[in-house]
């Protein structure tokens, strides 16, 4: 927990930096337009991004943004475009900046009972975007200096002046707190009967909203803390007490309380993309004793085992899962991986071959399945597959080590050694990279476009090359003996 706060307060630091960065560059502060808020989201999702706060499973990514656009494709008339992000955090908290930026923290998704739930805690975002809460606080502030706006906008972005702001340097949390631009009971209000408008046009039950608010009313009564998403949008009592009224009096008829599905799975997936695998391991035991034969709760068990180098555990779980659910694509992906580890990289190619046929976007069972052919000396559909994997999977370093591996065994020598430059490129190796570029152009014709492309890459290594030049230069040395 200590841990996740500290991850947490460094993100939140960079992105201070950046609203700093972003607010003193303009002149004037008299309107905040839909320009200035698409500039402000972009530029936060584009931190959120390289402080690698975003949780990147396509799978998880893909859940929520189905849910999102679930909601935000009922939409009578939008100035934004929406984008939906899962910030890697226990802290159950969701909010949106301006420019139609929704984020949900994993913890809340593993939180909630329900799809249903889910989608209603985005409806409500979406209630604040729509109704430009944050950018009319922003207009009505003239009064605020620049500084402070920095630090009220991290504030209402990212939880107010919880735990997680504690210790920012320079900001004052409470000059913040004391102009109250948080968001309003009127705010929180607009959003909730918006939300829950947009909620039921895209088919999921009222009562959903209801219900998320108990459950982290429950939430806050068992861990004994304030939830950041109560901090983030106050007014808890008032909110259920609301929320019910518009359900019995403007909502009556029930609506779904599943339409992507799966949950469950993405939940799991959530689990496993903590990396505290122990922590992993007690909650998916937890969770069979409850029900031996869960096919989620199985699977989960299973890769854990595997990252815990519990290998014979783990290829049992696997076969156990397998034989309740034969056809289940991330057990059968994950199976294909686990064998490629156990060095039985033969066994990994059949079920590998049938996820990456079944999805040509999941880029890592790509990279394994590229793996398992350089494994079996299958050197040439490796070089295949590795070349339809796009940017910027394509300039792995994984990626480039692994192609260079299956040339230099089919006696490509250029396109071993441009690959190879490109892996040590990407190890900031950059002697041992213009060794194999210089080698490698002797093996192209003078002026042919990968001639080009290696001239210009040799000049700007040599460029970098030389400010590294008081470094001792052992790399080509190390690098031929490991080649
Ligand atoms: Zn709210």
């Amino acid at each position: 927990m200590e841990q996740k706060l500290t991850g947490m307060n460094i993100i939140i630091q960079v992105i201070v930096a950046v609203l700093i960065f972003l607010l003193m560059s303009r002149p004037a502060l008299a309107e905040f337009t839909i320009e200035d808020e698409n500039k402000v989201g972009r530029e936060f999702y584009e931190e959120m991004v390289k402080s690698h706060a975003l949780v990147e499973d396509p799978r998880i990514v893909n859940y929520v943004r189905a849910v999102g656009q679930r909601i935000t494709s009922q939409l009578p008339i939008t100035l934004f475009d929406f984008h939906f992000s899962v910030i890697r955090s226990s802290a159950v908290n969701a909010f949106a900046t301006p420019g139609g930026y929704i984020y949900v923290n994993s913890g809340l998704i593993s939180l909630v009972e329900k799809e249903s739930q889910l989608a209603g805690v985005m409806s409500h975002e979406t209630g604040h975007i729509q109704s430009r809460h944050i950018a009319q606080m922003i207009s009505k502030s003239q009064k605020v200096s620049i500084g402070s706006l920095a630090a009220i906008l991290a504030g209402a972005f990212l939880g107010g002046g919880s735990n997680l702001t504690a210790g920012i340097a320079g900001f004052s949390m409470a000059t913040a707190t004391s102009l109250s631009l948080k968001y309003s009971r009127e705010n929180e209000e607009e959003a909730d009967r918006k939300g829950m408008g947009f909620l039921v046009k895209a088919g999921y039950d009222p009562q959903a909203m209801v219900d998320f608010m108990k459950i982290m009313k429950r939430y806050e009564y068992f861990s004994n803390t304030i939830p950041s998403y109560f901090l983030t949008h106050p007014g808890t009592e008032d909110r259920i007490a609301y929320l019910d009224s518009l359900r019995i009096t403007t909502y009556p008829s029930p609506g779904k309380d599943s339409i992507v599905g799966h949950l469950k799975r993405i939940q799991t997936l959530i689990q496993l993309d903590d990396k505290d695998q122990e922590r992993a391991l007690k909650h998916f035991q937890n969770d069979l004793r409850k029900n031996p034969s869960d096919v989620d709760d199985l699977y989960g068990l299973a890769v854990t085992l595997n990252r815990l180098g519990r290998n014979t555990e783990a290829m049992e779980t696997f076969q156990k899962v397998l034989s309740i659910a034969p056809d289940d694509m991330d057990v059968i992906r994950d199976l294909g991986i686990c064998y490629y580890q156990l060095g039985q990289a033969d066994k990994a190619i059949i079920p590998l071959k049938e996820v990456v046929a079944a999805y040509p976007n999941d880029v890592e069972a790509a990279l394994y399945l590229g793996k398992v052919y350089n494994a079996t000396g299958n050197y040439s559909d490796a070089i295949k597959l590795f070349n339809t994997l796009k940017p910027p999977i394509s300039d792995d370093a994984d990626v480039h080590y692994n192609l260079a591996v299956a040339y230099g065994k089919t006696d490509q020598a250029g396109w071993s050694h441009y690959h190879f430059a490109m892996y040590f490129k990407k190890k900031r190796r950059f002697d041992a990279a213009l060794f194999h570029l210089k080698a490698a152009q002797l093996s192209f014709s003078e002026y042919s476009p990968m001639a080009e492309k290696i001239e210009t890459e040799i000049q700007s290594m040599g460029a970098k090359d030389k400010s590294l030049q008081r470094k001792p230069r052992d790399s080509v040395l190390h690098m031929k003996s490991s080649e």
